[in-house]
């Protein structure tokens, strides 16, 4: 190390310009000899908040040398770079950590240069050491946070990508890599140089990308297909944004890459259950909306017609409940591929639920298009669908409800295929009615009188009449058949004609028919104690109330509980109670039988009547169907008809009654065939209950 004093003159100079120049200036101006210690020739002030010493105790050393300012680690560095700069006769900069007087490191940084004699030779070092610890502080959490952004970047489970606006990848993360199946980020990079094509699925759908972020400056939960390395397809959503240059310029995209394929696979199939029947597959009443709403908007668009089909099978519920649901549902399937099968493409088949479906035509031209088609599901239906064996003949009933004559939109259109549905039930099934704006008068009729006839059983608004039963041989009153009416509160009597078949509809019969038994035997029983005599009341059953598993059991209730003598219950029944199951209608007769009540065969001649049946029956009575009566006055052969019936029933064993006789012709007729008893307007009409008390006790 060369260590050479300079001249006095030249340091003296050198201080007083540089005293006047750095008054002021934070850091620490210096002049030192190019020395082993740095020993310093002039030091500003400044010297004083940088190290924590003043100009004169660092000035030749006196309490300390720079030298041992600086911290130890660094000296050697900071020597390196001046003998650098010295031997390239160039300034330096650079940065190291000294000891402050107070015990702190601080970071500096030290420009200088230095001074050459006319030799040559160095004579000292000039410059300025400044306190950088604020900067360095920054760069060192800026360093740290780069460090932790890029664990995030390398580590994250997103894919992360910067990408120029024309589609080429500028970063991506390793998970990105992994998303779109490379083995690396670089390999990505490398192999990606066209994103709109080769990894779109739809590559309008990177137009889409770049419009939505031209326009929103963001992307979010952007969704696409796109292609991984093997051609697989996956789902993923992007966010990302537009980067722009200090000029307001865009230069990249950034964003984030999620892979969404378990996730979209899940959703689609939660939609699709959402949307489709468990059972049939077939699409459910949500997707019936939106189609309609959609067909009704072309159906307007365009001018044309469509057809809403509501389609209901007939006796599904029976052959569910007799042969077991898993064979109603291999039928609900096979009729749902049948009428699937005789649909166009363009048709919407859905199953509403249970055994109702809805058929969406569209384009219809005419009536006569959808007759045609109608017509031949129908044929197509009936044929017998074998399932476990069995052969079931399955037909429906369908409604047709026609946009625009019959509504505007989906609930109206449905709501009046449905109302036609009902009037092609009544029809009597397997077969289809179109809407009529009547129908829904007679519906709104039929609705209002189901919901006032609830009322009526809640409010016990029946009462019952009674019309006596003549022996012909005797005259007497030998029994009265008990006869509902309903008696709302102030107004008139409703006969049962007008809701006896609402009730057996709505199940409400059950109920109806449960307090006409008690009634009646509290009746029978009343008029025992009173008259001392046995006469038995005929109480209707109808089929609802005949087929409840325990109606036996109830009859048997009912008689115990009101303390009738069973033979004086008579239960009438009809022929078509029986048509579904004739074993068991026989055996719930014989279990009545077996209790001891009297059993009468109603409305006889209307129904299946077939005598050759007849003798299976455990019954007491015939009741002979009022048209045969009234028929005799038109016909002489329907005279002779009627004494057969008489003569065969009595032959079986049965006691026969006529019942409507209105005439003192069809009295004596009856009376000149022997017929057992007659019921009729002629001798008595339905009477109510005082009245028919005084009856029977002045007889
Ligand atoms: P039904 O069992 O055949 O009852 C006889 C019907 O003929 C009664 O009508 C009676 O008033 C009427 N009638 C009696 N004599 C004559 C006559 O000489 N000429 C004419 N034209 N009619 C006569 P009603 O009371 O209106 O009952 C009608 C039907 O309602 C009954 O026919 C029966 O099927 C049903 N019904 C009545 N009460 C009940 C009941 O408590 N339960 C059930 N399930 N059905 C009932
Ligand atoms: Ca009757
Ligand atoms: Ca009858």
């Amino acid at each position: 190390m060369i260590s050479r004093e300079p001249d006095a003159a030249f340091v003296h100079d050198r201080q007083l310009m540089l005293n006047k120049l750095v008054d002021n200036l934070k850091g620490m101006v210096y002049c030192n000899i190019y020395d082993d210690y740095w020993t310093m020739l002039y030091v500003s002030n400044g010297s004083i908040e940088l190290t924590g010493y003043t100009p004169q105790q660092l000035i030749r050393n006196l309490t300390i040398s720079y030298e041992e300012v600086i911290a130890q680690d660094h000296r050697a560095y900071v020597r390196d770079e001046i003998a650098k700069a010295v031997a390239l006769k160039t300034s330096f900069e650079i940065e190291y950590q000294i000891q402050h007087a107070n015990g702190h490191t601080i970071w500096v940084s030290e420009r200088g240069y230095p001074i050459f004699d006319v030799h040559g030779q160095v004579q000292a070092i000039e410059g300025y050491i400044q306190d950088i610890s604020d900067r360095k502080n920054v760069e060192d959490s800026l360093k740290k946070a780069e460090a932790r952004y890029r664990s995030i970047f390398e580590n994250a489970i997103e894919g992360i990508f910067q990408s120029t606006l024309d589609g080429q990848y500028l970063v991506a993360n390793p998970a990105l890599a992994g998303i779109y199946g490379y083995e690396s980020s670089e390999e990505l990079i490398q192999a990606l140089n066209n994103i709109q094509h080769q990894l779109y699925v739809l590559p309008t759908r990177r137009d889409e990308f770049v419009k939505e972020i031209a326009s929103k400056g963001k992307v979010q939960n952007f969704q696409s297909q796109i292609y991984r390395k093997d051609k697989s397809i996956i789902w993923i959503s992007e966010n990302a944004r537009l980067v722009y240059d200090k000029h307001n310029q865009p230069i990249y995209y950034e964003g984030t890459v999620e892979d969404i394929t378990d996730l979209k696979n899940h959703a689609v199939e939660i939609e699709y259950q959402a949307t489709h029947d468990h059972l049939t597959g077939l699409p459910n009443r949500y997707i019936l909306n939106d189609r309609l709403q959609q067909s009704i908007n072309f159906a307007h668009r365009y001018q044309s017609m469509l057809a809403v089909v509501f389609v209901d099978l007939d006796q599904f519920k029976l052959i569910n409940d007799s042969m077991g649901h898993s064979v109603g549902d291999q039928l609900l399937v096979s009729v749902s591929q049948l009428i699937s099968s005789n649909v166009r493409e363009i048709d919407t088949v859905v199953r509403l639920g249970g055994d109702e479906f809805v058929i969406l035509i569209p384009n219809v031209h005419s009536k006569e298009d959808i007759e045609h088609s109608l017509s031949r599901m129908l044929d197509n239906l009936s044929k017998p669908l074998t399932i476990n064996n069995f052969n079931f003949n399955i037909t429906c009933s369908m409604g047709i409800s026609v946009y625009p004559n019959d509504g505007n939109d989906p609930d109206t259109l449905l709501k009046n295929a449905d109302s036609a549905m009902f009037k092609a039930k009544h029809a009597g099934r397997n077969n289809f009615q179109f809407f009529t704006p009547e129908l829904n008068d007679i519906l709104t009729d039929r609705f209002n009188l189901e919901y006032k006839l609830r009322h009526a059983v809640e409010r016990d608004e029946f009462i019952l009449h009674y019309q006596p039963k003549y022996n012909l041989s005797t005259g007497d009153i030998c029994g009265a058949e008990a006869l509902i009416r309903w008696q709302p509160n102030d107004e008139a009597l409703i006969y049962p004609l007008t809701f006896i078949q609402i009730a057996e509809e709505t199940g409400l019969i059950v109920r109806i028919g449960q307090w006409v038994l008690e009634t009646a035997c509290r009746k029978a029983k009343q008029l025992h104690t009173i008259t001392g005599k046995h006469l038995p009341i005929a109480v209707n059953v109808s089929p609802k109330q005949f087929r409840q598993p325990d109606f036996v059991k109830i009859v048997q209730q009912t008689l115990l509980q009101t303390g009738l003598t069973p033979s004086s219950l008579e239960l009438e029944i009809t022929e078509n109670i029986m048509i579904e199951d004739m074993p068991k209608f026989i055996d719930t007769l014989q279990q009545l039988k077996q209790i001891g009540v009297r059993l009468s065969l109603d409305d006889f001649g209307t129904g299946y009547s077939s005598f050759s049946y007849l003798k299976d029956f455990p019954i007491d009575q015939l009741k002979i169907d009022r048209s045969f009566i009234s028929a005799i006055e038109q016909d002489n052969a329907n005279m002779a008809i009627l004494k057969a019936i008489i003569f065969l029933g009595q032959s079986l064993g049965l006691r026969v009654v006529a019942e409507g006789v209105e005439t003192q012709f069809q009295h004596d007729f009856l009376t000149s065939v022997n017929c057992d008893e007659v019921q009729g307007y002629y001798l008595s009409k339905p009477l109510p209950e005082h009245t028919f008390d005084s009856l029977i006790l002045s007889s």
